[in-house]
């Protein structure tokens, strides 16, 4: 089949790869039709995942059709010819995490978890097309993936809404509610956003949807910010004005109330400790005057407000304001996505027309262009937001 590799730092490459196969009872194998790249990506093309190995097949962001199923998956649950859209984090459905709707970090998805224990002191699940510390699964950005726990995650799409309206169930959808809700939002609440890429945005559409007084949206790219103000949220630009005095302004003096950081790893490349890992530390730059998202989020949060993170981290931040967020009782909430808890709801959503996911995609690009897809997203060219690939 055809799959767009990890071909070094900075280079992906769309090569002939083996089609996959069922290697396990509850495993199918679904036929792709639409997959995207995400701003995690980028975290693997940066180098800053350092478990990448030449000719790892990308991509965690997919749905399709079931082609085969394995002999023990629940054919209640799927079966051959179902359409689904997959969710990036691969959960037995049946460990203390699971059980707890903690998907994200099944005790049993991640056969490398050893990797991560050494890395960091703790381990990880298992995700799709995110290098060998979560498991060297082989990701979606391809002809076809071979899905593990096949009854327990993938969603079946038995209406006839787009793919474009429904991938992003897979991840970012699920992740900028996510971000959202852990903020327990208010009708007086006044929700800061940093970061107005395709999570951010699906954040901010999140919080106006539970209800939020105000939404503001914070980045530096004007195009992504117009993206925000034209769905009603407010623009700031981190790189024209001073942002804790803005949100001063915006939120009665007293800071916003909930603050939601979904930048992420991008905006620690001036400060990253991340000592776990050399071929990390190699990509960490000098120090750049580039404000730090979540420092910043932790910094302005009025006091007993919540700061909630997606923005995806590894390893150590240094300079973690401690004070500011001791003396001030803000809560701090993070986590990868748990995708599962989330698909349902959202799909009803969807459908309901109260979220419209398709707002972000800005180029629908095939499989074998997918290079300069993460080229424009990566360098915020020609007005990228979302990529979505068809293989
Ligand atoms: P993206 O790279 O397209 O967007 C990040 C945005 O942040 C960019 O527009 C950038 O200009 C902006 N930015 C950079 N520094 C900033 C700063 N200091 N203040 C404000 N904005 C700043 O990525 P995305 O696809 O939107 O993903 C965002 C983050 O969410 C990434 O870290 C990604 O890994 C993470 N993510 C997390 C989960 C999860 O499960 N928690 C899932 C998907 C993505
Ligand atoms: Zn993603
Ligand atoms: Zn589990």
């Amino acid at each position: 089949m055809r799959a767009n590799c990890w071909a070094g730092r900075n280079e992906v490459e769309v090569r002939e790869v083996p089609d996959p196969a069922i290697l396990s009872g509850r495993d199918a194998i679904v036929g792709i039709t639409s997959t995207a790249i995400c701003g995690s990506d980028l975290h693997l093309v940066d180098g800053y995942v350092p478990t990448m190995q030449d000719g790892d097949v990308m991509g965690h962001e997919f749905m399709g059709e079931v082609l085969e199923v394995g002999p023990d998956v629940d054919p209640t649950r799927l079966r051959v010819g179902d359409r689904v859209v997959v969710p990036f984090p691969i959960a037995c459905g049946a460990c203390a995490a699971c059980a707890a709707q903690l998907y994200s970090c099944c005790e049993n998805s991640n056969p490398n978890a050893g990797i991560a224990e050494k890395m960091f002191g703790h381990p990880v699940a298992g995700l799709f097309g995110y290098s060998h510390l979560t498991g060297g699964f082989a990701g979606g950005q391809a002809q076809y993936a071979r899905v593990p726990f096949a009854d327990v995650g993938p969603l079946r799409i038995e209406s006839d809404l787009t793919d474009e309206q429904v991938l992003f169930l897979s991840d970012i959808l699920p992740t900028g509610y996510m971000g959202a809700e852990m903020c327990d939002i208010r009708p007086s609440d006044v929700v800061a956003v940093w970061g107005a890429g395709p999570v951010g945005q699906f954040a901010m559409d999140s919080a106006r949807v539970l209800g939020a007084a105000a939404v503001i949206a914070i980045d530096k790219e004007p195009y992504r910010l117009r993206m925000a103000e034209e769905a009603g949220h407010i623009p700031v630009n981190f790189e024209e004005v001073d942002v804790r005095s803005r949100l001063l302004e915006l939120s009665g003096g007293r800071g916003p109330d909930k603050c939601i950081d979904a930048v992420g790893m991008e905006a620690t490349h001036g400060s990253a400790h991340l000592h776990a890992f050399d071929r990390v530390k190699q990509a960490v730059r000098s120090e750049t005057d580039r404000p730090h998202a979540l420092r910043q989020a932790i910094m302005s949060c009025r006091s007993g407000g919540i700061v909630s993170v997606v923005g995806v981290y590894g390893g150590f931040v240094d300079k973690f304001p401690a004070g500011a967020w001791m003396n001030r009782s803000v809560t701090l909430r993070t986590g990868q996505c748990h995708v599962q808890r989330y698909m349902t709801p959202l799909l009803e959503r969807i459908e309901r027309g109260e979220l419209d996911p398709t707002r972000v995609i800005t180029h629908r690009l095939t499989l074998e262009e997918a290079p300069r897809g993460y080229d424009i997203f990566k360098n915020k060219q020609a007005d990228c937001e979302k990529v979505v690939l068809r293989p």
